[in-house]
């Protein structure tokens, strides 16, 4: 080894020792006479000094160090003058004289200071992203993502799963977003098309009799960019046979509690996690994904307001859409233009509008609340009694902000969820050191898609429905639920699973209400069909994102900060520069010719 310590181990029992130490410049200070390096490496910073009158060849070398130079010294660790300690560095007892220096390599200078936390453009640091990793920030987040999956395996390992890695060139699985393909040299015209999620794979483990399979997966979505999305995501993907529903959430909520409790032990998690049903979230929190750090619920005011004179909330109604609303506490003092950006963001989300009821704090009460009380260009529609029982309903108080949306009902807790994410930022009401994890279960088993005028899964194809609800499946599909369930953690969506279609006859019902014709249903699905008719087990699974997981965990706002070489919002790989144009040789060989058009 070029080294016999790492930068960040000795301290004052290592008085005395000789040792040689390797790593960056991350400081230099010329005191005329002494010379200080700050020698950083992944563990820690060492203070080094070189004085000209112990060894004056070895300050010489120290003279020609700059910022992340690599360099080795040998030296003895020695205590640090009195007064000169530092307490913030765990090093920073001692120091080592520099008895012998080798500058192992030079560097320019770096784009951006890495020795300092400061603020750099994202796509300059994904260019550099080498540079980028010796600073402290994804570098620690990298090791807390290492933590977590070393966790994992452990757990999982101990409760006999196996780890067992599927194919990265695959057919098509559908998990709602597009493929990412790849053209095949030796099959002219064919392509592979990279794994969405292993989700055909893993159930076919299971009719091999792997009961319990887990992996750390690479998936592929070809869909646009988010804080919490990008082409490539990392999930632990699971699956095991005999099982319910309860089995596989009970399995995550002691894996990821005990997780917590080793990686992050200064957070808190609310045991046991609360289980929502669907229609639940949707109707509380207007979100299928809700924070669960703080209240402010949605209620529904239609039955209140199905008569009253104001014309947006009656028509409304009696066009069979949704009155609904929230009560935001303390913000009755909201502004003019405070409002009209709350309205524009309402807007946005494709509601008509946002009417919202200032409370006066000055009312006894809400009982005592007078119309003089009440600020809104509603008010002059509506009576005190309408008012009161609409406060009564969103439970709010004096001083509070009432805020209302009419409209179709999926769009008005839409808007509202929405509403009620803003407000919980504004507030600052979500508590960072908590973890707000709930399951989310009683999916509908299919969404319309109005694009394509077809049936939609609302997880993906494999997802078995409810068992008293398979009649349904001719007559009302569309009130059908399934055995898909969620987890959710601070208003993200932390990883999906469900229990699966085992019987092949299930199975083609639901591709037949899916739109697939028989070829198409043999063509894309054959083989797990198939597979289904040679005693597939009962089986179910998850497959929580591990890149959402570590971004939480670490207090991050987006997934790239996490991930070690990150696309940026484009899709772009900035550090090799890909995707990139190939020569016309590639493009013959594999058969294809760039369009025009
Ligand atoms: N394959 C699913 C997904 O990627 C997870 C699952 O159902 O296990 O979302």
């Amino acid at each position: 080894m070029l080294r016999t310590r790492d930068c960040g181990s000795l301290r004052t029992e290592d008085i005395g020792a000789s040792v040689t130490l390797a790593g960056w410049v991350d400081r230099r200070r010329d005191h005329g006479g002494l010379i200080f390096i700050d020698l950083r490496d992944r563990y820690g910073v060492t203070q080094i000094v070189f004085n000209p009158e112990t060894s004056s060849a070895t300050h010489e070398v120290a003279s020609q160090m700059r910022g992340e130079y690599v360099v080795q010294v040998q030296g003895k660790v020695a205590p640090r003058p009195a007064g000169t300690e530092n307490r913030g560095l765990a090093t920073g007892e001692i120091e080592v004289v520099a008895g012998a220096a080798t500058i192992l390599n030079r560097s320019e200078t770096p784009p951006f200071d890495i020795n300092q936390d400061v603020e750099v453009d994202e796509n300059v640091r994904l260019r550099y992203r080498y540079l980028d990793i010796r600073r402290s920030r994804v570098r620690e987040n990298l090791m807390l993502r290492h933590r977590v999956i070393k966790y994992i395996r452990a757990f999982l390992d101990a409760r006999d799963f196996i780890e067992i890695e599927t194919p990265i060139l695959i057919k098509s699985t559908p998990e709602g977003a597009r493929d990412y393909l790849v053209p095949s040299r030796v099959q002219p015209g064919k392509f592979y098309a990279l794994p969405q999620s292993p989700q055909q794979l893993k159930q076919l483990l299971m009719v091999a009799g792997i009961d319990r399979y887990y992996q750390i997966a690479k998936c592929f979505r070809d869909e646009d960019s988010r804080a919490d999305r990008q082409p490539e995501h990392t999930q632990l993907d699971i699956e095991m046979s005999f099982v319910e529903e309860e089995d596989i959430l009970a399995l995550i909520e002691e894996l990821f509690t005990g997780l917590i409790g080793e990686v992050k032990p200064e957070m808190r998690v609310i045991s046991p996690w609360p289980c929502l049903k669907y229609d639940d979230a949707m109707a509380r929190y207007g979100s299928d994904k809700p924070d669960l750090r703080f209240g402010l619920e949605l209620h529904d005011l239609s039955d209140v307001v199905a008569e009253s004179g104001f014309g947006v909330f009656r028509d409304t109604v009696v066009g069979g859409g949704r009155v609904r609303g929230i009560s935001v506490p303390g913000c009755a003092g909201y502004s003019r233009s405070q409002l009209e950006e709350l309205n524009k963001l309402a807007r946005s989300l494709g509601a008509s509008g946002l009417v919202t009821m200032a409370l006066s704090d000055e009312a006894a009460g809400i009982a005592a609340l007078t119309m003089e009380q009440v600020k809104s260009v509603a008010a002059r529609f509506l009576t005190i009694d309408e008012v009161h029982a609409i406060a009564g309903r969103l439970e709010a108080s004096p001083g509070d902000l009432m805020m209302i949306v009419a409209g179709e009902e999926r769009l008005a807790g839409r808007v509202l969820g929405e509403l009620r994410r803003e407000m919980g930022r504004r507030l600052d009401l979500a508590d960072p050191k908590l973890l707000a994890f709930a399951f989310v279960q009683e999916f509908p088993l299919l969404r319309w898609d109005e694009e394509v005028g077809r049936w939609d899964s609302e997880h993906h194809p494999f997802t078995a429905p409810r068992d008293e609800d398979i009649p349904l499946l001719d007559s009302a599909p569309e009130k059908a639920h399934s055995k898909h369930y969620d987890i959710v953690c601070n208003g993200l969506e932390l990883a999906s699973g469900s229990i699966r279609i085992h019987t092949p006859e299930l199975q083609e019902t639901i591709f037949r209400l899916l739109g697939y014709t028989d070829e198409e249903i043999q063509s894309r699905f054959g083989p797990l069909l198939e597979a289904f008719r040679y005693g597939a087990p009962p089986h179910g699974g998850i497959a929580p994102g591990i890149d959402r997981l570590v971004m939480i965990l670490a207090g991050e706002e987006t997934i790239r900060e996490v991930i070690a070489f990150p696309k940026n919002q484009n899709a772009v790989d900035l550090t090799l520069d890909a995707p990139s144009a190939v020569a016309e040789e590639q493009l013959t060989e594999l058969h294809l010719r760039l369009r025009e058009d």
